[in-house]
């Protein structure tokens, strides 16, 4: 906590100085709206939206040849895209790749590297993780012809938020095939010690997978350097390719030239694909883990986001990303202590994401008060309220606006006006 009190001029300051305060002006914000909903769905920046017009440009003016003679060629798009995002995670070009979406991507990859043999049949994964990840665990498990009951390991958290570490070591042993964990936990924004991790799992002989969705574009990783074995991520959070823009997948350098669990004509070599063999020569690179045709104008926006996310450094990202949240949770103790909100995510930097979860037991109605005064909160069912301000689109005054909204509405009640339940997207 600062002792200083915080006035409008010292986030202004704050402002003055961000190096990162130009690229604001390349997103279409709002005058007079805060949003902090980025986490969930990033907004909209001029270069992607030019990049998708340069890929209808050429459909519109090549028909097919915009497969090879586009401006943008489709036909390297994808791997042009893993080459962009690899700074991002800190991983090889060749280890990357931009398909599908985190589910269908958790789907491939344990296809190819869950193997159950003899007593090592388990997968380790946490009681805090998101559904689909849960669901696409326990029907690989039921694919091998096993019971997810027995075969699903979920790491308990004490307080219902976050996890420690220890726990998870201490559950992984000889049985263990698989450890599949966030990097970030999407409730609580909890950032789990990646490398210690993967290190205690390796010694245990354990193949290691992260799910990224919510530390990809907000936090550096360096997933070549701590040997993970593999990775998936959205990209519609804070890499901001849009409504269902396609994911991403990692896979060590080590484990490259494996046959994908899940094959396709787009996992071939490039230069064999259009032979139209029926025995696959599969790609030597992550290219291999794709399937299908990409979804084209749903991954050309990466190509003008990820350009800025290059230009600004992770790591600068990173550290502005955690003095805004710094400062959003000082200004909480400051100005709203009277009103039973609860700080949930970690406090410390290194444990902590891109985000701050404040627990309320009327947080559905003080979302839907927050909305229609113009700040887009993020809810999660039944008390939570996510806020993530972005290193690239908020400036810290647009916290310290939002933070005086959210004071003047609880001081005035406004929330009551409004039913504590969710919508149907929340
Ligand atoms: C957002 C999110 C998902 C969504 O998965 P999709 O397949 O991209 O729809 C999955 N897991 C986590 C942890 C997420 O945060």
């Amino acid at each position: 906590m600062t002792k200083e009190r915080i006035t409008r001029e010292i986030v202004q300051t704050m402002d003055q100085k961000d190096s990162l305060s130009h690229f604001k002006s390349e997103f279409y914000t709002q005058d007079d709206h805060y949003y902090m909903d980025g986490n969930s769905l990033g907004l909209l920046s001029k270069r992607a939206e030019a990049a998708v017009l340069t890929s209808l440009q050429d459909w519109k003016e090549q028909g097919i040849d915009g497969w090879t003679e586009g401006k943008e060629p489709w036909f390297y798009m994808s791997e042009k895209i893993g080459e962009m995002t690899a700074p991002l995670i800190g991983a090889e070009p060749e280890e990357v790749i931009n398909t599908g979406s985190i589910t269908a991507n958790l789907h491939q990859l344990l296809a190819t590297f869950y193997k159950p043999e003899g007593n090592r049949t388990k997968i380790l994964a946490d009681s805090l993780n998101f559904p689909s990840d849960i669901y696409a665990l326990q029907s690989q498990i039921e694919q091998k012809g096993l019971k997810h009951e027995e075969q699903l390991i979920q790491v308990e958290s004490k307080d219902g938020y976050t996890l420690k570490e220890d726990n998870i070591i201490a559950q992984m042993d000889e049985r263990t095939a698989v450890l599949l964990l966030p990097s970030v936990l999407y409730r609580s924004g909890q950032l789990l010690d990646m490398k210690r991790l993967t290190e205690e799992a390796h010694k245990r002989g354990i193949i290691v997978g992260f799910d990224l969705a919510h530390s990809i574009g907000a936090i550096p990783h360096q997933l070549h350097e701590w040997n993970v074995d593999f990775a998936v991520w959205c990209t519609y959070k804070y890499l901001n390719s849009g409504p269902g823009g396609v994911g991403g997948l990692f896979v060590h350098e080590k484990h490259l030239g494996q046959k994908p669990g899940l094959a396709g004509w787009f996992s071939s070599k490039k230069e064999k694909q259009f032979d139209m063999e029926h025995t696959l020569t599969h790609s030597e690179t992550a290219s291999a883990f794709q399937m299908g045709t990409p979804h084209i104008l749903s991954s050309a926006p990466l190509v003008g986001s990820l350009e800025m996310f290059n230009e600004a450094g992770i790591e600068t990202i990173r550290s502005k990303s955690l003095q805004m949240t710094r400062l959003l949770m000082n200004l909480i103790h400051q100005e709203l202590s009277d009103f039973g909100f609860q700080i949930m995510n970690p406090l410390e930097d290194e444990r902590r994401g891109g985000h701050v979860s404040l627990v309320h037991p009327e947080a559905a109605s003080i979302c839907k008060a927050l909305k229609s005064e113009g700040v887009t909160p993020d809810y999660r069912s039944p008390n939570v309220i996510r806020l993530a301000p972005i290193a690239l689109y908020s400036s810290f005054e647009d916290v310290y606006e939002m933070i005086g909204i959210l004071k003047k509405l609880m001081t005035e009640e406004k929330h009551k006006q409004f039913k504590n339940e969710r919508g149907i997207i929340a």
